[in-house]
């Protein structure tokens, strides 16, 4: 599906200001907010696309990219991402507007006048996976709190027989303007925290919030080729929002837990093969492990310690790659140890065979020798 250009969604020009595309914006928030439009499939279409419009362009940096590159420069790709994505810039951009959006909108007219709205926070998640899981994606449950409306104040946070009053602070606006300096500055009340509403006698089941926390399922759907730190972002599922905000995100952030045989380096593979010098001097097949089963190499006559092999195509297929990494087997040749009396007779001979054939059989040790006379030289 093509994706709607960001000026086009928001109805602005190119060279619109940052005050344009905020006005835009709320105006498209506040006609295609999900409050507004319960059942409304195009309408939460619509929000979300203006959310994300805004939230690209609104971003000095993301814009330039957005500007230079199109979606391909700022892709938010609707869930999965690097670790630096989605995270408390953007919740604090759209907390911030949804402040103003819904506090303007709750007064009748004016700014100041009934409580503020905020969206409620983001959670994280960690999901510690295998790389077997990270490799072929996995469908999963999570257990992740919620809250429900509390049964004894019936979400008002007072207790029952008791009603919250207006707050003194903030006579019931949910904020406060301060004097700086010159300016005149609003902000949340600090008594009421922004509900507009102070609670005297607090309920006891929910120690005045108002609803209490509870756990529920959540079905996760992870694709192959998630890497460690990459966040799936599960819309809605934070904490709730203040005074009908809307809810915040959940994000559920991928932990690769380390594996016995591989180490993975993006989509590549790297893992470590032992194999007896006698191998290492005659060559042979080797078996190797490979995240789809057993492979195999060809170790040729007089490998050395350190050789890598490259096995095409047996690594990891990324999220968004369309071939396979490799896997790459590093060589390490392994020293006999508790030595018969007549292995060591025999090793013994062999070093006089080796000494007597006249041929250079240490290709590294010889080198070095030589550097070092040359050093002394
Ligand atoms: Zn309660
Ligand atoms: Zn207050």
């Amino acid at each position: 599906m093509a994706k709607r250009d960001y000026y086009e969604i928001l109805g602005v020009a190119k060279n619109a200001t940052d005050e344009e595309l905020k006005k835009a914006y709320r105006k498209l928030a506040m006609k295609y907010h999900p409050d507004r439009n319960p059942d409304s499939k195009e309408a939460e279409e619509r929000f979300k696309e203006a959310k994300e419009a805004y939230e690209m362009l609104s971003d000095e940096q993301k814009r330039g990219a957005y500007d230079r590159f199109g979606h391909a420069g700022v892709d938010p790709n609707a869930g999965v991402g690097g670790g630096g994505m989605g995270g408390a810039g953007f919740a604090d951009a759209f907390g911030d507007i949804f402040g103003e959006i819904f506090g303007a909108a709750g007064g009748g007219g004016g700014r100041r006048g009934g409580p503020q709205v905020y969206r409620g926070a983001d959670l994280k998640y960690t999901l510690d996976i295998s790389l077997e899981q990270a490799a072929n994606g996995f469908d999963t449950e999570i257990r992740v709190p919620s809250w429900e409306t509390c049964d004894v104040c019936h979400g008002s946070g007072a207790k029952p027989g008791t009603k919250p009053r207006t707050c003194h602070t903030c006579d019931g606006n949910g904020a406060v303007r301060m004097q700086q300096g010159f300016f005149s500055v609003q902000q949340t009340c600090p008594t009421c925290h922004g509900t507009g509403k102070e609670i005297t006698d607090p309920c006891v089941s929910c120690d005045g919030v108002g609803r209490i926390r509870k756990n529920k399922t959540l079905q996760v759907k992870i694709p192959a080729g998630i890497d460690d730190g990459m966040r799936i972002r599960s819309s809605g599922n934070g904490e709730p929002g203040v005074n009908g905000g809307p809810p915040g995100d959940l994000y559920v952030e991928i932990h690769l837990k380390p594996h016995g045989i591989f180490q993975r380096d993006a989509d590549d593979l790297h893992c470590e093969l032992t194999i007896p010098f006698t191998t290492a001097a005659l060559g042979g097949e080797l078996e190797v492990p490979t995240l789809a089963g057993r492979g195999a190499i060809t170790i040729p006559e007089g490998t050395q310690t350190g050789k890598t092999f490259r096995l095409r195509g047996k690594g990891i297929r990324g999220l968004r790659a369309s071939y396979p990494g490799d896997l790459y087997c590093h060589i390490s040749v392994e020293t006999p140890v508790r030595l018969t009396d007549e292995q060591k007779k025999i090793l013994r001979q062999f070093e006089t065979s080796l000494a007597q054939g006249g041929e250079k059989h240490s290709p590294k040790s010889e080198s070095w020798t030589d550097r070092v006379k040359n050093f002394f030289s």
